[in-house]
Parts: C-alpha cells; sequence; structure tokens
C-alpha cells in the first residue's frame, strides 16, 4: 500500500517541484488541484489506514487514474529522477522526516527530495521546504550531480525563489524546438533574465546562489569530472570552459618576484559539531557558521575546509604532501581560500579526528555523534603568507577567488597520508598570466 502511495507522491513531486514552477500549463494546473485534493484524503487515510482501508483504496485507484494522466508530464521531468531516487524508501512526509532526524546524514538527493514532499504537502511557501532545496544545492555545489542540482533550482524556483536555473535542468521540449514551444521558450528567457537582474539586487538570498552562478550558467550534459584520464583536468574545459578559456586560474606554482602586501589576515574559527561529506572529489568538512577569517578587517565567514593530495600549490616547483584549502565567503559573495601546506612529518591531532570519522558513503553529510572539531587546530601559528587571486581549483573553476597560501608549513603523518582516500586529486599548476603574486 504505501509502496503505490509512494509512487504517487512521487510523481506528484517531481510535478510540484519540476513543472509547476514552470509552466502555467492547464493540464499542470488542473493536475495541481487534483494533487492537492488527493494528498489530503491520502494524509487522513494514511493516518487512520486501518480503520479506513476503504477510502484510501478509493484514493489509491483515484490516484492511479491520475498517475496515467500524468504520464506525459513525468517525461518532461526526467531530469528529477533524483527526487525519485530519494523518495525510495517510501514514506509520508511525517515518517520520512523521523527517519532522516534518526539518520543524521542526509544526502543533497534526500534533501532535494525532501524539500518536494514538503512543498507537495504543505505548499508553496514552506519554509522547510525552501531550506531542504537551499541545502541540496549547497551540498551538491562542488559535485557534479546535476540532478540534485536541477532537482534543488526547479524547487527553490517553484517556491517562488528568484534564482537562475541550468539550462539542462529545464525539460528538452522547453529548450529546443518550434512552433508553439518556441513561444515557451522566449517566455522563459524572458524569466530567466528577469530574475537574474532581481538576484543581484537582493541581498541574502541572491548571495547564497553566487557561488552556483558560473555552474548554472554553464551549459554541460553530463558534467562529470575527474583527475586522470578523459574526465582529467585538461577536459574540465569542455563541459567547464572558463576551466581552459580563464586568465587567472588556481593553483600556482609560487615563486618570486613577489610584490610586497600590506594586508592583514587572522582567522577566528571556531569549535562546532563535526560534519564530514565524500563528495567524490575530496573529504570536505562542513562547517556551522561563526567561524571567521578578517581580510584587512572584513569578515569572511568559513564555509567548509577540504583537502587536496598532493598540495595543488607549488613552492618553487615542490608540491608537499597535502594541502588544506578552507573556503571562505563574505557579505558581498567574494570567496577567500587560506591555504595550509602540509608536509610529511609526525602525526596531527587534527587529522587523527577527521580521519577517525572519515563517512562511509559518499556523497551524505556524516554527523559522528558527540565529536566537536575546531578547524583551528589545522591552522600553524605563523600566519605569514603567499596572496594571488586566483578561481575555484575545481570544475567549474569560478574566477574572483582571493588565495592565502600560508608560509608556514603543519605535520601530517605519512601514514595519515596513505589513509586519505584520494591517491590525487590536484589541479596541475596553471598559467600566471601577468598576475602579481603578494608575499607579506
Ligand atoms: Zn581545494
Amino acid at each position: 500500500m504505501k509502496r503505490i502511495l509512494l509512487e504517487v507522491f512521487l510523481v506528484a513531486a517531481l510535478i510540484g517541484a519540476g513543472v509547476f514552477g514552470f509552466m502555467n500549463q492547464k493540464q499542470a494546473a488542473s493536475s495541481k488541484a487534483k494533487i492537492t485534493e488527493l494528498t489530503a484524503a491520502v494524509e487522513v487515510a494514511e493516518k487512520s489506514a486501518k480503520e479506513k482501508e476503504e477510502s484510501l483504496k478509493a484514493a489509491e485507484e483515484e490516484m492511479q487514474a491520475l498517475q496515467e494522466e500524468m504520464a506525459p508530464l513525468e517525461e518532461k521531468t526526467n531530469q528529477l529522477e533524483a527526487v525519485k531516487a530519494a523518495l525510495a524508501s517510501g514514506s509520508t512526509l511525517s515518517d520520512l522526516e523521523g527517519a532522516y532526524k534518526k539518520e543524521k546524514t542526509l544526502s543533497a538527493e534526500r534533501q532535494a527530495g525532501l524539500g518536494a514532499l514538503r512543498m507537495l504537502t504543505k505548499g508553496a511557501e514552506d519554509p522547510g521546504a525552501l531550506e531542504a532545496f537551499r541545502k541540496a544545492l549547497q551540498l551538491s555545489e562542488l559535485g557534479d550531480r546535476k540532478n540534485t542540482i536541477c532537482a534543488a533550482q526547479l524547487g527553490l524556483v517553484a517556491a517562488g525563489e528568484k534564482i537562475k536555473v541550468m539550462s539542462d535542468c529545464l525539460p528538452k521540449s522547453e529548450k529546443a524546438g518550434h512552433g508553439d514551444k518556441e513561444e515557451k521558450d522566449s517566455k522563459d528567457d524572458g524569466h530567466a533574465k528577469k530574475d537574474d537582474g532581481h538576484g543581484k539586487k537582493e541581498d541574502g538570498k541572491g548571495k547564497k546562489d553566487d557561488g552556483h552562478g558560473d555552474k548554472k550558467d554553464e551549459k554541460h550534459a553530463a558534467p562529470h569530472w575527474g583527475y586522470e584520464g578523459e574526465m582529467g583536468p585538461e577536459k574540465w574545459g569542455k563541459e567547464f570552459p572558463t576551466c581552459s578559456a580563464g586568465k587567472s586560474q588556481s593553483p600556482l606554482d609560487i615563486k618570486g618576484p613577489f610584490v610586497k602586501s600590506r594586508v592583514v589576515v587572522s582567522a577566528d574559527y571556531k569549535e562546532g559539531p563535526l560534519k564530514m561529506l565524500n563528495n567524490g572529489h575530496t573529504i570536505q568538512v562542513v562547517v556551522t557558521p561563526g567561524s571567521k577569517l578578517r581580510i584587512d578587517g572584513i569578515a569572511h565567514e568559513l564555509l567548509q575546509f577540504h583537502f587536496h593530495r598532493p598540495s595543488e600549490e607549488k613552492i618553487d616547483g615542490k608540491p608537499m604532501a597535502m594541502v588544506v584549502h578552507f573556503v571562505h565567503k563574505n557579505a558581498e559573495g567574494k570567496l577567500a581560500v587560506l591555504g595550509v601546506l602540509l608536509k610529511e612529518g609526525n602525526e596531527n591531532p587534527g587529522i587523527k579526528t577527521l580521519w577517525a570519522n572519515l563517512p562511509k558513503e559518499e556523497n551524505v553529510e556524516y554527523a559522528p555523534d558527540g565529536v566537536n572539531f575546531n578547524p583551528g587546530n589545522l591552522l600553524p601559528r605563523e600566519f605569514d603568507f603567499y596572496s594571488y587571486e586566483g578561481s575555484l581549483t575545481t570544475p567549474p573553476c569560478t574566477e574572483g577567488v582571493r588565495f592565502f597560501i600560508l608560509k608556514t608549513t603543519v605535520n601530517i603523518a605519512k601514514e595519515q597520508v596513505q589513509a586519505f582516500p584520494f591517491k590525487m586529486n590536484a589541479r596541475p599548476v596553471q598559467a600566471l598570466n601577468g598576475r602579481e603574486i603578494l608575499s607579506n
């Protein structure tokens, strides 16, 4: 029984997140009304399933009929398979939320699914749905899971958020074609442009999405990337143009002559509950708000930190065993990365804690019970640095990222380097292209 109800929820969630937000088709609108009614019916039925087996059966039959009616619409929302996958375990919203609370580990897919289901059951205004979609987008930021990004973006749009949606997220019939579909196309374009303008004006919401901007702009069908062969750094530019065409890319081989820097940088990192993520490209620690990097007094919030093996940056042509990248964003959305080079030597107690809590599953945030961590444990005492303007070192290679690479290295034991789950996840050094490297 639950399985069938679930199927209906899935279709409804797909439609809810993917279609309603976009198309003002009568078909969709009438379906939406039906779904709303039926959802209510199912909720009532579900609560007292035993007593009301008959009404439940009726609702089920009705929903099956609705499902058939929706089949053509579902085709247009194939890109939201992630939602389907997210809900594959099957339950009503409260069951789902309860189960997720217990797990403490919500993947981007599950967040997107939760958002869709919340929106369906509680309406487009539901703040929890918005939060879930935002979280899904945030979690999929550095990954390559287009489906999840699409589900989150479409969900946010359906909820009335002014964000730009990656073109690949639009149903196929919406992207290309002629005749009556062209009208829709141009309408969507206008919509997107309008949103763009709004996004820049908006304060809180706009900024959060800025980090994803380039990813959405780039038209890539299957944004897969890695560090070797056909998916290696030399090929990133095919799907992420900035990676090959950009003129201020990271990482760099850091060598003189240097320009004197008078910028003052200090870190004010706070302890918080440990949350880790293996996003398939690195181990990332998701930081709770409150840790800051101050650059000439301007606060940059620490979002996450992650590792590369060997270090991406070279000093005079030589890489270190590893590097930690602390990723920050200021109130204007400008990114700043603090790099701490890890040199083979004594055991690192901070790394010991982190490696003891490595996520077992990819793309699922892991929050071990009762483990706190202070990112400051990974910093050296000395804060002398090299600095330059660069980019994200992973696709989409977005530029405008300010780098500070500390001159003082921090120890890591050989065994700890070997225990890092990625053997090689460093992008090669990029051309300087006339940029200055500063040194304080
Ligand atoms: Zn990095």
